[in-house]
């Protein structure tokens, strides 16, 4: 997994993770209101929610978190 998880004490569910990221990795939950990662194996490191939510509430995989160029197909 590359993306580890939000933290919901600091998620304000303002869904800007959800549009910033490029795989649709992010959904917000209706019943909490929160983001939550709902499919993990498609995260490409890219790392646009931690570098676009307000809170800091998004962790990457520390091992996985530098930028990796994959292959597709
Ligand atoms: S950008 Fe941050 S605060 Fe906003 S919904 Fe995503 S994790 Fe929560
Ligand atoms: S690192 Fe990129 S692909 Fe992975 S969840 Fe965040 S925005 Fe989506």
């Amino acid at each position: 997994m590359a993306i580890e998880k939000i933290d919901e004490a600091r998620c304000t569910g303002c869904g800007i993770c959800v549009l910033s990221c490029p795989m649709d990795v992010l959904r917000l939950d209706k019943e909490t209101e929160k983001a939550v990662i709902r499919y993990p194996e498609d995260c490409m490191l890219c790392g646009w929610c931690t570098i676009e939510c307000p809170e800091d509430a998004v962790t990457l995989t520390p091992e996985k978190a530098s930028p990796l160029i994959l292959s597709w197909g």
